[in-house]
């Protein structure tokens, strides 16, 4: 292992390991790296850790998993002193969480902040990365980790006219740092994904009038967030070595997954409403999802769920015209992310509220006093851009990275997310992925995943570097099964039939390819250990 090397007045310094990006992932890579005795250093474009919580910060960010799973377990002290407010925590205590894990840890001093990496060359002679920054600082290491996110490049649609809008505009997930107070404002909200559903309500709450810009109507369940019960609590402290165990040995990382046995279709109509009425209320998309055991598989199984959910929404919506255009038509339930909602449809019984349809009449360009769609002019004071990711590749491809023989990433996805496992990619020795295309990643509870993709590709790093092993590159044969495997295991859902950023189709010219592994993360866990028992099976190593 080198020594940290870095001279006084050079911009060049030498590490064993570089890691992209200071969100969840890349934290726990460094802690464990370190552990292990390499000298690491993570870079990171924004001014602290944190991820998506530290870019995301609009009002009503939280997360849909429970806090309680939603948290790291790598160290018991940690996870038995932290206290979660929330069943399903908001954006600022989750920061506070992960804040806290970097000075606990003591992590900041390896992190360089404020520096987006821009390029990441491989030179074939040193078995070395070179990675630069946009402050045209390179670091050089035989190992890049790129735990750079899925969901961390934020996407604004290319409407004409937004630099001549006279208001203010805002990203959710390039949200200020100080609150915007949206009190007396006219405000237009354009996207109803999960970021969206999120927001409504609470801007809903401050402006003189929000209009909400729906292209697409989303299904939604309750959240039934609450503040956390104490004694819940201790009881989840009590038993967390299992919980946790029961988490990695699941397919959504969530412990205590019931797996469903029966099928939507095979139950009479009166017991699919009660169980449907009991998830409802229970909260949570998963445990919904999970009623039954065809609902993501059967389109028949998977109406009866939409048909549910459209009910509700017919109930709780009191103008008939609102209900109906809110209603979800276009996609089986569960096929896009499942948001979690608060008040969310609710909300549309405001008087300062207005749904604005713009599937029909779509946006035609932002002018200096607004929204100009195809039907009427909106003015504005401000508007709120919910419009999403450049999703599972967008923050990889934005880097100008060099593999060998020069190809850059770029032109071997062209035609889609080539990886072996979603861990590597052949031709880019020594680079790996976290929950990238190819691996369970947003398909599951994201922390479990992260902790298992850290300590396989740390576990890896610390065999090759103690056999004095110099290069690691997934098989081009082998990267072409895994692909195929994860294209074959979705289309036996309904998954790919829906528009959703899982296939690119939110990125206007994206290839269509279904991104996400969804074959469970218990069985990607115990393909990627048998790999590694094997000797690292499918990769070649010298
Ligand atoms: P991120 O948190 O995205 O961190 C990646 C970091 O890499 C970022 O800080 C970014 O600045 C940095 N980076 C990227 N490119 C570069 C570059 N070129 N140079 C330098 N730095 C770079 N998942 C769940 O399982 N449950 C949830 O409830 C949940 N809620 C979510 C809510 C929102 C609003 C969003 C957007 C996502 C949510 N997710 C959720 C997914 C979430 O992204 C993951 O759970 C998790 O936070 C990802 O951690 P990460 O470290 O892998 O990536
Ligand atoms: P998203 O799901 O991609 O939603 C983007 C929204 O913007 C969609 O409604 C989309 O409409 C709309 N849109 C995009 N371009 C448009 C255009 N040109 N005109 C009109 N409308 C346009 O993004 P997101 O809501 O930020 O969520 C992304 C993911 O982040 C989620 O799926 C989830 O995984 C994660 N997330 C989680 C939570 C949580 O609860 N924990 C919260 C937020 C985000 P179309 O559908 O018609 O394209």
């Amino acid at each position: 292992m080198t020594s940290e090397v870095q001279h006084a007045n050079s911009d060049v310094s030498h590490h064993d390991v570089i890691v992209v990006g200071a969100g969840f992932a890349g934290l726990y890579t460094l802690h464990r790296l370190r552990g292990l005795g390499f000298n690491v250093r993570v870079v990171e474009a924004g001014s602290d850790v944190g991820g998506t919580w530290y870019w995301n910060r609009y009002p009503g960010a939280r997360c849909d998993v429970e806090s309680l799973e939603y948290s790291y377990s790598f160290s018991d002290q940690l996870q038995q002193e932290w206290v979660w407010p929330e069943r399903f925590s908001a954006q600022p205590d989750i920061l506070r969480y992960i804040q806290h894990v970097a000075d606990r840890f003591d992590l900041r001093r390896h992190i360089e902040f404020d520096s987006r990496v821009e390029s990441a060359e491989f030179d074939e002679g040193r078995d070395e990365w070179t990675v630069t920054t946009g402050k045209r600082r390179q670091l050089k290491a035989r190992f890049c980790i790129m735990a750079t996110g899925n969901l961390s490049l934020p996407r604004v649609p290319d409407f004409p006219g937004l630099e001549d809008f006279k208001g203010k505009w805002y990203h959710s997930g390039l949200w200020p740092h100080e609150k915007v107070d949206f009190t007396g404002q006219r405000v237009g909200l354009i996207g109803t994904g999960a970021s969206g559903i999120q927001i409504t309500p609470n801007v809903a709450k401050e402006a003189a009038h929000l209009y909400v810009f729906q292209r697409t109507a989303n299904y939604s369940v309750p959240s039934v967030n609450r503040p956390t019960d104490e004694k819940e609590m201790q009881g989840y402290k009590a038993r967390y070595a299992e919980i946790r165990r029961s988490q990695k040995n699941s397919a959504y990382g969530i412990a205590g997954f019931e797996v469903p046995t029966l099928s939507a279709i095979e139950v009479d109509a009166e017991t699919r409403a009660r169980t449907y009425e009991e998830k409802w209320g229970l909260g949570g998309n998963i445990s919904f999802l999970a009623a039954y055991n065809d609902i993501l598989l059967n389109k028949a199984s998977n109406e009866t769920a939409c048909q549910f959910v459209r009910e509700k929404i017919k109930s709780i919506v009191k103008d008939p015209e609102t209900a109906e255009l809110l209603c979800p038509k276009d996609h089986y339930i569960g096929t896009k992310r499942l948001p979690l909602e608060i008040d969310y449809f609710a909300t549309f019984n405001r008087d300062n509220v207005t749904l604005v349809d713009v599937r029909n009449y779509p946006v035609k360009r932002i002018t200096k006093d607004g929204i100009l769609t195809k039907k009427q002019a909106y003015e504005l004071d401000a508007i709120i851009f919910a419009t999403g990711f450049d999703a599972m590749t967008g923050a990889l491809l934005d880097i100008n990275v060099k593999g060998l023989g020069g190809k850059t990433l770029q032109s071997k996805w062209a035609g889609g997310p080539l990886t072996y496992l979603g861990l590597m990619t052949a031709g880019f020795p020594n680079f790996f992925i976290m929950t990238g295309p190819g691996a369970p990643s947003v398909k599951t509870n994201m922390i479990p995943h992260i902790e298992q993709h850290a300590d396989w590709i740390t576990d890896c790093i610390d065999y090759l570097s103690r056999n004095k092993h110099v290069r690691m590159e997934a098989d081009a044969k082998r990267e072409q099964e895994w692909v195929k495997h994860v294209d074959d295991v979705a289309n036996a859902t309904l998954y790919p039939l829906a528009e959703s950023w899982y296939v690119g189709a939110n990125i206007p010219g994206k290839p269509r390819f279904f991104m996400p592994y969804i074959g469970g993360l218990d069985k990607y866990t115990k393909l990627c250990n048998a790999v590694a028992a094997n000797g690292y099976d499918g990769f070649h190593i010298r």
